[in-house]
C-alpha cells in the first residue's frame, strides 16, 4: 500500500516536518532497543557503536523535520507584467536501497528528508542487517500516515533490482559498493530518472610534520573506524606520515590499537566486535594474506576474545601495515575491515598525487599546524569531505558524498533535501 498522493493531496511542508520531528521523538524512545537490535544483527560493539548509532538516527529526524519550511520557491524577474515564480514539488515515490554497516543512521539520512520534502519511501534494507531497519520502520507507523514509510527486506538482485525498475518509483537514493552503485546507475538511466549514490572509499589521512603526533593518533584512531572493524565507507585506511613522525606514529597507533577490547557487542566492555559475516569476514582475512604476500610489514593488533562461548564469533584482531608498496591490493582496494596501511613520504608535493592517486574521492583529513600547507592541501585534495585536524563522522548539516568512483551527489544537507528530492517547477502568470 505505498501512498502515491498528487501533489494537490500531500499535506502542508511544516506539517509534514513536525510529522518528521515526531518520528524522531519515538525513535528517541525506542534508542536503547534499537542499539541493541542493531548490535545483535551486524555484531557492532553497542556502547562504542550501535547504541551511538541509534541516536545519531533520531537526530537525523528531528534535524530535517524543522526544514519543511525551508521547501522554498523564488519570484523571477522575467517580465514586470507577469509573475513569474518557481516551486518544489514532491518527485512521487522514492526507492532508498541501504547497506549493513550503519543501516539506522544510512537509512534515516534518506528517509528524513524525502518524507520532509513530501514523497513516500520505500526502503530495501540489506540482507545483512534488516531487523532494526524494519522495527524503526514499524514504529514509525504509528506517527506516519499508511502508504508513506514502507520497507522490503530481501536480496540485492531479487529486490531491489525491480525497485529500482518499478515505474513508480521517480527516485533513487543509494548507499552501497560501486559496483551496485553502477548497476542502478544504469537503470537510472534506462528509466530516466536520478539517482544519487553514496560509494566507497579509500580515503587518505595526511600527517605532516609539524602536526601534533597525539593528535594525529587519536583522529586515525577515530578515522579508521576500528571500533567499527573499519566498517566505513570513509575509513582513513591510507594514513601517509612524513619520515620525521612515522615511527613513532606506528608505535603510539599500535598501542592504542591494542588497548582495544575484543568481545562480546552486547558486552558495555567490549570496544570491538564481530565482521558482519562470513563472507566479509574471508574478504578481509584475504586481504591481510595479500599484504603479507605483497611483502608489507602486518603490525597484528589486540588479542582475540578468550571466552570458548566466543570462540565461533567472526572476530578479526586489527592490522596495521607499514612499508607496504602503493599499488598492493590492500593499499589500494576498499577492503571495509580493520585495516589500516601506513606509507612514509618526505616530500610535500608527491604526498598530495599520492593522496589523489586513486579512484576514489569520499573524505580525507589533513594533519598540520601550518595555516599555508591547510589551505593548499584542503583545495587540492579530491574528495568531497575535507578535514584539518580531526576526523568528524557524517553528521547533519555537514555536506556528505563523494568525488570519481565514490558517487554522484551529497546528502545531509538542506540543498541536498532540495536538490534531490524535490522537481523545481516554473510557473508563470500572464494575466495582461
Ligand atoms: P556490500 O558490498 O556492502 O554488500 P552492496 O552494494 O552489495 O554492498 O549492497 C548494498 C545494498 O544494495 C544492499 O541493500 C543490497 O541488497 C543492495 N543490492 C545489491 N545488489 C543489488 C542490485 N543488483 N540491485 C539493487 N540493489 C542491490
Ligand atoms: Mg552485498
Amino acid at each position: 500500500g505505498v501512498a502515491r498522493a498528487g501533489v494537490r493531496e500531500v499535506r502542508p511542508a511544516r506539517e509534514r516536518g513536525k510529522l518528521v520531528q515526531e518520528c524522531g521523538r519515538a525513535l528517541t524512545e525506542h534508542a536503547e532497543e534499537l542499539g541493541r537490535l542493531v548490535a545483535l544483527e551486524t555484531g557492532k560493539a553497542l556502547r562504542t557503536e550501535s547504541r551511538v548509532e541509534a541516536n545519531v538516527t533520531s537526530d537525523n529526524f528531528t534535524f530535517f523535520g524543522g526544514l519543511g519550511s525551508e521547501l522554498k520557491g523564488e519570484t523571477v524577474p522575467y517580465n514586470p507584467n507577469m509573475m513569474t515564480t518557481t516551486v518544489r514539488q514532491p518527485m512521487g515515490v522514492v526507492g532508498a536501497i541501504i547497506p549493513w554497516n550503519v543501516p539506522l543512521m544510512l537509512m534515516a539520512m534518506k528517509v528524513a528528508p524525502a518524507l520532509v520534502a513530501g514523497n513516500t519511501v520505500v526502503v530495501k534494507s540489506a540482507e545483512e542487517a534488516p531487523l532494526a531497519a524494519l522495527r524503526v520502520c514499524q514504529i514509525l507507523q504509528d506517527v506516519l500516515p499508511p502508504g508513506v514509510f514502507n520497507i522490503l527486506s530481501g536480496f540485492g538482485p531479487d529486490c531491489g533490482g525491480p525497485l529500482v525498475e518499478h515505474p513508480d518509483v521517480r527516485k533513487v537514493s543509494f548507499t552501497g559498493s560501486v559496483e551496485t552503485g553502477r548497476i542502478i546507475a544504469r537503470k537510472a538511466g534506462e528509466k530516466l530518472i536520478p539517482a544519487t549514490l553514496e560509494l566507497g572509499g579509500k580515503s587518505p589521512m595526511i600527517v605532516m610534520g609539524d602536526a601534533d603526533l597525539d593528535k594525529a593518533v587519536d583522529g586515525a584512531m577515530g578515522g579508521m573506524r576500528f571500533t567499527r572493524q573499519g566498517q566505513s565507507c570513509s575509513a582513513s585506511s591510507r594514513i601517509y606520515v612524513h619520515e620525521s613522525l612515522h615511527d613513532a606514529f606506528v608505535q603510539k597507533l599500535t598501542d592504542k590499537v591494542n588497548a582495544l577490547k575484543m568481545g562480546d557487542p552486547m558486552d558495555e566492555e567490549t570496544d570491538i566486535g564481530t565482521i558482519i559475516s562470513r563472507e566479509q569476514y574471508e574478504k578481509v582475512q584475504g586481504y591481510i594474506e595479500k599484504g603479507e604476500q605483497a611483502g608489507a610489514k602486518a603490525h597484528v593488533c589486540s588479542a582475540l576474545p578468550t571466552d570458548p562461548k566466543l570462540g565461533d564469533g567472526l572476530y578479526v584482531r586489527p592490522v596495521v601495515f607499514t612499508d607496504i608498496a602503493a599499488d598492493a591490493a590492500p593499499a589500494k582496494e576498499e577492503i571495509f575491515g580493520p585495516v589500516a596501511c601506513i606509507f612514509r613520504f618526505s616530500d610535500y608535493e608527491s604526498v598530495i598525487e599520492a593522496a589523489n592517486d586513486s579512484e576514489f574521492g569520499l573524505a580525507a583529513t589533513v594533519w598540520t599546524t601550518d595555516l599555508k600547507t591547510a589551505l593548499d592541501a584542503t583545495h587540492r585534495l579530491e574528495a568531497g569531505f575535507v578535514q584539518v585536524n580531526q576526523n568528524l563522522v557524517v553528521q547533519p548539516n555537514l555536506s556528505y558524498g563523494g568525488m570519481k568512483s565514490s558517487g554522484v551527489g551529497r546528502e545531509a544537507t538542506l540543498e541536498s533535501m532540495l536538490e534531490h528530492f524535490t522537481e523545481k517547477k516554473t510557473i508563470i502568470f500572464n494575466m495582461a
